[in-house]
């Protein structure tokens, strides 16, 4: 008798901006201390898996070229952990990844992070694994800092290195713009920036979270406006200056406020509504400060299934 081969999954994962971003001491272990407020937008990944006799990973889309498709690729290492959890050999797997990009690689959107928490999410149900939202969590967190909010999604207030949530109430939705800068700009580098400003000096730091709490849940976009902050964007100014001149072509453009989003490069600027944000996004463009430009909204839901292929 013919095994029968379960059809591939495809996933969608949104992208993060972080709202607030307070960066603190190195840890023991080398990371810093986050406090964070994580909201999810509607610039997402697709991840389809399937199981195949020849493994590996296949990628498409928005920076394609500069995402690795081997071992260190972290949808891969997301395959790894989860075979390796539920007995399966991590060294033959029997899955094939293809991932859709339309998060900006290394562009402080928490790209490669969603593709692995999409991957989990692929995963346990083409095995039909019975491992729960919390099993997938664990195990997003061993793969890291942001795995798990992307695999939450929402808004949500971040601790620890970024991986301990508690779900934040957003009410209403907020309407984003997105400048993708040229190149992007590794988190390591950015945080290592910041170490080395505050050994000089005392670049700024952002206010405390309540106050951003609050204005999450008024749902009012020009309160939230003036709270948004990231101890990061010091850093990645520091280390790409023309960013200053794309968050003020943002604000120039009618943007209520402007930010560089996590470790950057991607600038996120904050709009009134639907309306004024495709305005924002169409001045933005012909400023020339940017590569792309993409509107967004958020908070949408975290990684999920959006198909299961039963065609034969
Ligand atoms: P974060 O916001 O979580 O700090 P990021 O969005 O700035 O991360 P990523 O897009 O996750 O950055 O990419 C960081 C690096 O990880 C890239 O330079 C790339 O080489 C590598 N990488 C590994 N797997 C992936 C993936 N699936 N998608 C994108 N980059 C990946």
């Amino acid at each position: 008798m013919l095994a029968v081969v379960p059809p591939p999954v495809t996933v969608r994962v949104p992208a993060k901006v972080n709202l607030h971003l307070a960066v603190g001491d190195v840890r023991k272990d080398g990371y810093h201390e986050l406090a964070t407020v994580f909201q999810s937008l509607s610039l997402t990944d697709e991840v389809t898996v399937a199981i195949a006799d020849d493994p590996g990973v296949e990628v498409t889309g928005e920076g394609a070229e500069s995402v690795p498709t081997g071992a260190s690729n972290l949808a891969w290492r997301a395959v790894r952990t989860l075979a390796a959890h539920v007995g399966r050999d991590p060294d033959d797997p029997k899955v094939r990844l293809v991932i859709r990009k339309s998060i900006p690689v290394a562009g402080g959107m928490a790209g490669g992070s969603a593709d692995a928490a999409a991957t989990l999410v692929g995963l346990a149900s083409l095995w039909r694994l019975d491992i729960g939202r919390d099993g997938l969590a664990n195990l997003a967190a061993k793969l890291g800092s942001d795995v798990p909010f992307v695999l939450h999604g929402g808004t949500a207030l971040g601790t620890g290195r970024g991986e301990q949530l508690i779900p934040v109430l957003a009410r209403h939705t907020f309407h984003w713009v997105l400048a993708f800068d040229r190149r992007g700009l590794s988190t390591p580098d950015v945080f290592d920036e910041l170490d080395r400003l505050r050994a000089e000096g005392d670049p700024p730091r952002v206010g405390a979270v309540e106050p951003v709490l609050e204005a999450l849940s008024s749902g009012d976009p020009r309160q939230l406006a003036l709270l948004l902050g990231n101890d990061l964007q010091a850093a990645a100014v520091s280390l790409r200056p023309g960013l200053r001149r794309t968050l003020r072509a943002g604000v120039n453009a009618g943007a209520l406020a402007g930010m560089v989003s996590g470790s950057g490069p991607t600038c996120a600027f904050l709009c009134t509504d639907a309306d004024a944000a495709v305005r924002v996004a169409a001045e933005l463009s012909g400023a020339g400060v940017c590569r792309t430009v993409r509107v967004a909204q958020g908070p949408v839901p975290g990684a999920r299934v959006v198909s299961t292929d039963e065609s034969p």
